[in-house]
């Protein structure tokens, strides 16, 4: 915080500062130049205010740069999108054999989908256009899936 002497365009050197303790903050400020005084009285909740902004403008200053680490990692995630299967030209999605499915639904339901992607993901890498019992037993014993 600063004073600056109007008259003399010149900033006011801090002279004396007094907390007398019940929250209340006076300074006195000086210029330099023609020697006028000023004197700043802040009551308990302006001095907590100033308090609070130097801590805000602290705390912004060390924001920076975690926000730019997070924009940096965002730019980043947009390169690893080039390797998203689902923008890689790839075989079509497989179809499931009523065989297949049937046995699908017997994964329980929280890692069905999960199971699922991993049975075609398998085809879609093989070009195989249908998932049936036998290829499923396949995958599992190839990716090593015991008890899917
Ligand atoms: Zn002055």
């Amino acid at each position: 915080m600063k004073f600056l002497c109007i008259d003399c365009d010149a900033q006011m050197t801090f002279e004396e500062r007094q907390q007398p303790g019940d929250g209340t903050f006076a300074a006195s400020f000086t210029c330099p130049t023609c020697g006028r005084r000023v004197a700043m009285l802040a009551n308990p909740m302006e001095t907590q205010l100033v308090s609070t902004l130097g801590v805000e403008i602290g705390g912004r200053t060390l924001d920076e740069q975690p926000l730019e680490f997070t924009r940096a990692n965002m730019q980043g995630r947009d390169d690893a999108f080039a390797e998203d299967p689902e923008r890689t030209p790839r075989s079509p999605r497989p179809v499931w054999s009523s065989d297949a499915e049937a046995r699908l639904a017997k994964v329980p339901s929280f890692v069905r989908g999960m199971v699922k992607k991993i049975y075609s993901d398998y085809a879609r890498e093989r070009s195989i256009a249908e998932i049936t019992p036998a290829l499923m037993d396949r995958a599992r014993e190839e990716l090593g899936l015991e008890g899917m």
